[in-house]
């Protein structure tokens, strides 16, 4: 009786809050009419941006660039959206991202399926940022009203409104809300991230204000992974404003570049893993393998995993180093708890790992999350040694680092080589000189050589190039 009660009851709360399809239909109708239903519509204004999984602290927020002007205009029709901003770092920003000196001028496209950067003359294929730049033409207020209108979307009363859901792209679960005004007021979508897994993209559009005839917010907020990636305060609104992007023939012909591994033997038993962006360090114990750093993503991890194989056969990975928790040098971490290695890494960074490593990853499920298992941990505070058989490595914190809090250096006495990473990146012979904050992580990590008295010979960085020390003291101005 009170089972039957109960079933009931739920099925009758449940059907209350169901919206008809009809209903749904008028809503998203009202909606379009509410905000102005245009073609196309640019927006200006004013704000921040801020770079995902670069933050100083694990869970702290995102590091923040002032953004001094911005512009976007999309066209629905066609799919495509132009962004323009200019940003400038504050003197006192702590936290990753690529440092610049001045103000960094960004010209972002997207055109159906692709993407690519002009900030000059020459377009620069970005075919990564397609999928994303395509979906947040569907996150934007009309946007999100289109995108639901093509797919079928359902509706059900929620708090604040009509929550209406649908797939966008064929992959990307939507949902948002339209109040009673017929305004969107929010809008969430989960994006794969391979520190994060699902992760929460959610947007929320405040302060509507007639523009000129459109209705559009004067306050945009998006936050991924349940932090700031931007705010923008809307000074100005255009409907209609025409947009007709040409993809240049380098982005149609642009493909992903294949991952790739070049190994440069450092030493006896020590090879430093480049050939892409981010580097590893394969060092050669008696029975196993150690790897500094697991970076960027699964894939790049399988790759330096088979090269660390080749070099050494026959040896299980038994450590894998992991030198700070920005996303770009944790992203392949994982995949090497599930070749069983034990991480080493800061003790502020366990509690952070431990947390991510349980997020559904339903969108990119990775070789952890198919075959699950714990991940076991070594934590540093100041200082870990790893010796074995006359193999030794030294692991230090990096004291007063701005760029992370928790970042280690790698230090092999033995063959007087430091492994460290975005302190400093030894720039290609006539490359760019280093901005000043980056002058400033060198000059700190030069300090901490210093203090701990390490005979430096070698920099294996885990960018840019294997150099002789007198490349860093020369940033350093040591
Ligand atoms: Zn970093």
């Amino acid at each position: 009786m009170t089972k039957r009660f109960w079933i009931v009851f739920g099925i009758t709360v449940i059907l209350a809050g169901l919206v008809s399809a009809q209903e749904a239909k008028t809503i998203l109708q009202n909606a379009a009419k509410a905000m102005g239903d245009v073609q196309s519509i640019q927006f200006s204004g004013t704000g921040h941006n801020d770079a995902l999984g670069q933050a100083f602290t694990p869970g702290g927020p995102w590091p923040e660039t002032n953004v001094t002007s911005y512009t976007k205009t999309v066209d629905y029709s066609s799919r495509s959206s132009k962004e323009e901003l200019t940003r400038v770092e504050p003197p006192n920003l702590r936290g990753g991202g690529a440092p610049f000196g001045g103000a960094q001028n960004q010209v972002n496209l997207v055109s159906g399926q692709f993407a690519w950067n002009q900030p000059g003359n020459a377009p620069q294929p970005a075919v990564a940022a397609a999928e994303e730049r395509q979906l947040q033409i569907w996150l934007t207020p009309l946007g999100f009203v289109k995108a639901a209108n093509e797919n079928n979307a359902t509706a059900k009363k929620g708090k604040g409104g009509t929550v209406i859901s649908f797939t966008a792209m064929g992959k990307f679960k939507v949902e948002g809300t339209i109040n009673p005004q017929g305004l969107v007021t929010e809008t969430k979508t989960w994006m794969a991230n391979p520190v994060l897994g699902d992760m929460l993209v959610e947007t929320t559009y405040s302060g509507y204000k007639d523009f000129n005839g459109v209705k559009f917010p004067a306050t945009i907020v998006q936050k991924q992974g349940g932090q700031t990636v931007m705010d923008l305060a809307v000074t100005s609104v255009q409907a209609n404003a025409p947009l007709s992007l040409t993809v240049p023939d380098s982005v149609k012909q642009a493909k992903l570049p294949a991952v790739q591994v070049e190994s440069q033997k450092l030493a006896d038993g020590v090879w430093w893993i480049g050939g892409g962006t981010h580097h590893s360090v394969v060092i050669e114990y008696p029975a196993y393998i150690t790897v500094i750093e697991g970076p960027l993503s699964e894939e790049r991890s399988l790759a330096v995993i088979a090269e660390a194989k080749k070099l050494v056969p026959n040896k299980p990975i038994k450590y894998l180093v992991n030198t700070h928790q920005h996303f770009d040098h944790s992203g392949g971490i994982r995949t090497y708890v599930a070749e069983g290695a034990t991480i080493i890494t800061n003790a502020i960074n366990r509690p952070y790992y431990e947390q991510t490593f349980k997020a559904p990853r339903t969108l990119a499920p990775d070789r952890l999350s198919q075959n699950p298992k714990k991940a076991t941990f070594i934590t540093v505070k100041d200082k870990y040694t790893l010796a074995d058989g006359g193999r030794e490595i030294d692991i230090y914190h990096v004291d007063g680092d701005n760029h992370n809090q928790g970042i280690l250096m790698v230090y092999l006495p033995k063959e007087k080589v430091l492994v460290e990473a975005d302190d400093f990146t030894p720039a290609a012979p006539n490359g760019p000189s280093p901005a000043p904050r980056a002058v400033a992580f060198t000059k700190n990590l030069e300090a901490n050589i210093e203090r701990l008295k390490l005979d430096v010979q070698t920099i294996a960085p885990l960018h840019g190039f294997v150099v002789p020390v007198a490349e860093l003291k020369k940033v350093a101005g040591a």
